[in-house]
C-alpha cells in the first residue's frame, strides 16, 4: 500500500507561510494499491490528490463535519465526465451518505448540488467489515462528538489505521489499543497540548500525551499524529515533536508519502 497524507490539519484550513512544513489542508488520506485508489475524507487536502488514472476511486467518510468534506468540490475526479467515485458513509442523524453530502453542498450554501459535476457518485451507506477489490475494511466508532469512524485498511499483511477526530478515554478506549495492536501505521489525533486540553475536554480530540500512550500501547509499528490545530504553526509543531521524533514517531507533514 502506498498513503499519502494529502491534508493533516484539523477543524479549519491554516494558510501562511508559517504553515509550510505540516501543511494547512484538511484531513484527506489516500492509500493506493496496483487497482484502487481510497481517499479518507474529502477535506481541502483531497484538492491536492495526484491525477487517478486506471484505478477504482473511493471516498471513505470517518464523519461529515466540515473539515473532512470541505475539498469534496474541488475534488479533480468529480470534473472528468465517466468517472465513477463510490463514497462510503455511516448513517448519522438520520442522514444517508448521500444526504450528508447533500445537505452541505446545495443552494444557498453552495452554487450546485455535487451530482450536477460530470462524474458521477455512487453513495453507500456504509457496513463493516467490508472490501474494496483486494483491500479489507474494518471500523470502530470512534469518542467524538456526534461520533465519528477509525478506519483499518488491510493489503498484502500491512495495514493501517487512521483515528483522526479521536478523543482517548482511559476507560473508553480499550477498543482503539485492540484494534490498532500491530498494525504498521497509526495515524492519530494529537491536536492539543495539555495545557489547551484542560478548556477542551469533550470536543473530540486527544493531547499528544494520550495520542502517545495510544500509539505504545497498541504495539502499532510507526504513527503520524494529525489533525493539527489550526493556530499551531510549524515551530509550534516542530518543538512538540523534537523530544519525541524518530523515523516511526512524528507529526504528520502534508505531502509525505509512506510505502507499507
Ligand atoms: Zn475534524
Ligand atoms: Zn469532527
Amino acid at each position: 500500500m502506498n498513503v499519502t497524507i494529502l491534508g493533516a490539519r484539523g477543524s479549519m484550513p491554516a494558510e501562511g507561510p508559517e504553515f509550510t512544513e505540516f501543511g494547512g489542508g484538511t484531513t484527506c488520506v489516500l492509500i493506493e494499491t496496483e487497482s484502487q485508489a481510497i481517499f479518507i475524507d474529502a477535506g481541502t487536502g483531497i484538492i491536492k490528490a495526484p491525477h487517478i488514472e486506471n484505478k477504482e476511486i473511493t471516498i471513505l467518510l470517518t464523519h461529515p463535519h466540515l473539515d473532512h468534506l470541505l475539498g469534496l468540490p474541488f475534488f479533480e475526479a468529480l470534473r472528468k465526465k465517466g468517472n465513477q467515485i463510490n463514497l462510503y458513509a455511516l448513517e448519522r442523524n438520520g442522514k444517508s451518505a448521500k444526504e450528508q453530502v447533500d445537505g452541505l453542498f446545495d443552494v444557498p450554501y453552495w452554487p450546485c448540488k455535487i451530482e450536477n459535476y460530470p462524474a458521477k457518485i455512487n453513495y453507500h451507506d456504509l457496513k463493516l467489515p467490508m472490501t474494496i477489490g483486494d483491500v479489507k475494511v474494518e471500523g470502530i466508532e470512534a469518542m467524538h462528538p456526534g461520533g465519528s469512524l477509525v478506519y483499518k485498511l488491510t493489503h498484502k499483511g500491512r495495514s493501517i489505521v487512521v483515528a483522526t477526530d479521536y478523543e482517548y478515554d482511559e476507560e473508553m478506549s480499550g477498543d482503539l489499543l485492540v484494534f490498532a495492536k500491530d498494525t504498521d501505521l497509526l495515524l492519530m489525533d494529537a491536536q492539543y497540548t495539555e495545557e489547551e486540553y484542560k478548556d477542551r475536554m469533550g470536543f473530540g480530540h486527544s493531547t499528544l500525551k494520550q495520542a502517545m500512550k495510544v500509539f505504545k500501547e497498541s504495539g502499532a509499528k510507526s504513527v503520524r499524529f494529525v489533525h493539527h490545530d489550526p493556530f499551531h504553526n510549524d515551530e509550534f509543531l516542530r518543538n512538540l515533536e523534537q523530544p519525541i521524533k524518530s523515523t516511526q514517531i512524528m507529526f504528520a507533514r502534508e505531502g509525505e508519502e509512506i510505502v507499507l
